[in-house]
């Protein structure tokens, strides 16, 4: 039997995408040998159903211009298929099918969501399905073994932490970046900004 193949998924509602995402994907994609990484945007992002969220196909559009440089990255469009809120546990069930069996899946997240992981639907399952990487700065809360220990011995196996050199860069920041008509170079790919620029996007 060959050896298993080894694919990371970085989920998100990529409103927009900017590096924090694309060096946390690969800082992870480097540490854990992973073969690629799948990025996912979410279509409905269940924890943001109160908020107003752009578009799928613009986040979509801005995360293929994002990752395609990148031969290890990869863009998914599984989420925007489906109809109802983005649930993880249904995505890894879906890839595990298209993948097989012969595939180990790595779902990256940044402190903030690990330490909300309690809250994802049907987690214990998810966790049976998939490794989770938490990316979190060295000494910087929350503690991602605190929130392993929480989860006991399935937690153990499979809640990993990886120090990464965490950017303070959020969307959220970038959007008000946008409003008040503030630059935003550097914190984007250029190809991401000029799509935000030519369609408009985040101007009120
Ligand atoms: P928002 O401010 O709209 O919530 P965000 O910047 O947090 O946007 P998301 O699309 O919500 O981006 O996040 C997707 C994933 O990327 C989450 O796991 C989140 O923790 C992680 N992430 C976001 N920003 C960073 C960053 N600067 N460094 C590392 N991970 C990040
Ligand atoms: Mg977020």
């Amino acid at each position: 039997m060959g050896k298993k193949k080894r694919l990371g998924i970085m989920g998100g509602t990529f409103d927009p995408i900017h590096v924090g995402h694309l060096m946390t994907a690969e800082a992870v994609r480097d540490e854990y040998n992973l073969d690629k990484v799948i990025f996912i945007p979410a279509a409905v992002p269940p924890h943001k159903q109160q908020q107003s969220v752009t578009m799928a196909k613009h986040r979509y559009v801005m995360t293929v211009l994002a990752t395609c440089s990148n031969p290890n990255f990869e863009v998914s469009d599984i989420e925007m298929n489906r109809p109802g809120p983005s649930y993880t546990i249904d995505t890894i069930s879906q890839l595990i099918t298209q993948y097989g069996k012969g595939t180990e899946f790595f779902f990256i997240t940044g402190a903030d969501a690990i330490q909300e992981i309690h809250t994802w639907d049907r987690i214990d399952e998810l966790l049976e399905l998939c490794h989770f990487i938490g990316a979190s700065r060295q000494g910087c809360l929350p503690d991602v073994n605190q929130i392993k220990e929480s989860f006991g011995e399935l937690g153990k196996r499979k809640i990993h932490r990886l120090e990464t050199p965490e950017l303070e860069i959020s969307s959220t920041d970038i959007r008000n970046r946008i409003k008040k008509g503030y630059s935003i170079k550097y914190i984007v790919p250029s190809s991401v900004e000029q799509y935000i620029y030519k369609e408009g996007l985040y101007k009120d």
